[in-house]
């Protein structure tokens, strides 16, 4: 069931318009992904939520947005050209690589090979940061990397933040993009990507013991308490500390926040303590000052940094997995309406009566003013609801000949299928109601 339920959610991510293969015309390109129609909408929809709950209706955290090109130097100063790695080993018949670290991908790669023996090569570091050269020449003097992770834009902007703003400590600086990374083995759908992108905050603090404490606790139950105002299954969620031996270079404590996916728990977010690793690096390498004085007390210090970061299109797999639901007649993804694509749908009853469609034009078009709102008049109302549950739309109108009448329309609930009359005149309100 687990297996058959990511193969029948990747088919319904092509069918509707969710989630393409990277460039699929050409044979695609490995652990790429493209988003549809749908499928942009959502990813947008989520990233626009969390940006209003982190930046709009806080006052401790503002937002950049920094160059996916970075100086290399920023790269050795976070100790990524030396620390990025993952331990690679190829097989001596095939030559396919794997990460040593994946047993469960080198047994199955070794029952391929059938009754023959396979041998590995030795582990290799190999790093994952994604090289591009600048300018003219090729070579040393104009290798770049593609950011391998998004926080580094941050950090490298911390003294411009505190110069250019009000912003006093503790406060946090939010970001949203793309990062890269050469995986070794790209797979489970988008889950493991070569191009992806991440919405984190670096909350910056005093560098204290209690605070590091405070605030770690604070932003794992922050973090969790967003997913599960999405919808998501609590039981599909927990939180899993890293062991001294796995924590990243920088971080002092690490949880992640783990979904309990069909291949196994996985993570999709991570609350690190990364203390002052970032910023004193970035002052080591740049020479540039990076403390902060507290304006109050006058005490000078380098911040501690409580990192949250989540991966964007890891939690549109998950929110997509939890979503799906199988029904007697029907798939409905369940998706909490403040994140589905499209809120609304509206239909005529009947495509070939003007005066329907007409109302129902005219509903449509106001609507549309304050919500994603889909037109459908193709084939009769049951298939329209059926193809409307598949990409989770909360809310279909339907006009109707007594709609001609008495003002009213039919409105449809995707989760209970239960119609309720709704005057037209309050259809905004009615659904601005049910979605905050
Ligand atoms: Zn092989």
């Amino acid at each position: 069931m687990a297996e058959n339920l990511m193969e029948k959610l990747v088919a319904l991510c092509k069918r509707r318009g969710f989630i393409y293969p990277g460039s699929e015309i050409y044979g695609g390109l490995g652990g790429t992904w493209d988003y549809g129609p749908v499928g942009s909408l959502l990813k947008k929809n989520l990233k626009d939520l969390w940006w209003k709950e982190m930046v709009q209706l806080r006052n401790d955290i503002v937002g950049v947005d920094a160059a996916i090109m970075m100086n290399p130097k920023a790269w050795e100063a976070s100790g990524h050209v030396e620390a990025f790695t993952d331990p690679l080993v190829e097989c001596k018949i095939c030559h396919q690589r794997f990460r040593a670290d994946k047993p469960e991908e080198i047994a199955l790669h070794e029952k391929s090979h059938k009754d023959v023996r396979i041998e590995w090569t030795e582990p290799q570091q190999f790093n994952l940061l994604v090289k591009s050269y600048l300018g003219v020449l090729e070579g040393k003097q104009s290798e770049i990397f593609l950011r391998g992770e998004i926080t580094n834009g941050v950090h490298v902007n911390f003294r411009n933040v505190v110069d250019s703003t009000r912003v006093k400590i503790p406060f946090g600086i939010a970001q949203i993009g793309k990062a890269f990374r050469n995986e070794i083995t790209p797979g489970n759908f988008t889950f493991r990507s070569r191009e992806f992108e991440q919405m984190e905050v670096q909350f910056y603090i005093k560098p204290e013991q209690n605070e590091g404490k405070k605030w770690f606790e604070y932003w794992k139950k922050n973090r969790m308490d967003f997913y599960l105002s999405l919808g998501m299954a609590k039981e599909n969620l927990r939180f899993r500390d890293h062991a001294d031996n796995e924590r990243a270079h920088y971080a002092k404590a690490a949880t992640d926040i783990e979904y309990k996916a069909p291949f196994g728990w996985s993570e999709f977010m991570g609350i690190h303590h990364r203390g002052d690793w970032d910023l004193s690096r970035h002052q080591k390498y740049s020479g540039k000052d990076m403390t902060y004085k507290d304006p109050v007390s006058g005490e000078s210090y380098i911040p501690w940094d409580i990192e949250t970061s989540a991966g964007v299109d890891r939690s549109i797999l998950f929110l997509l997995l939890d979503a799906y639901t199988e029904e007697e007649k029907r798939i409905v993804m369940k998706l909490s309406p403040k994140i589905a694509p499209y809120k609304v749908a509206v239909f005529p009853l009947l495509a070939n009566k003007e005066e329907l469609v007409g109302k129902a034009r005219e509903i449509y078009e106001s609507l549309r003013k304050n919500f994603m709102t889909a037109w459908d008049d193709r084939g009769n109302i049951g298939k329209r609801y059926l193809a409307q549950d598949e990409i989770g739309t909360p809310w279909c109108v339907t006009v109707d000949f007594q709609t001609l009448e008495d003002g009213m329309v039919t409105v449809r609930d995707r989760d209970t299928a239960q119609q309720t009359r709704v005057k037209i005149g309050e259809l905004k309100d009615y659904f601005v109601s049910h979605l905050i």
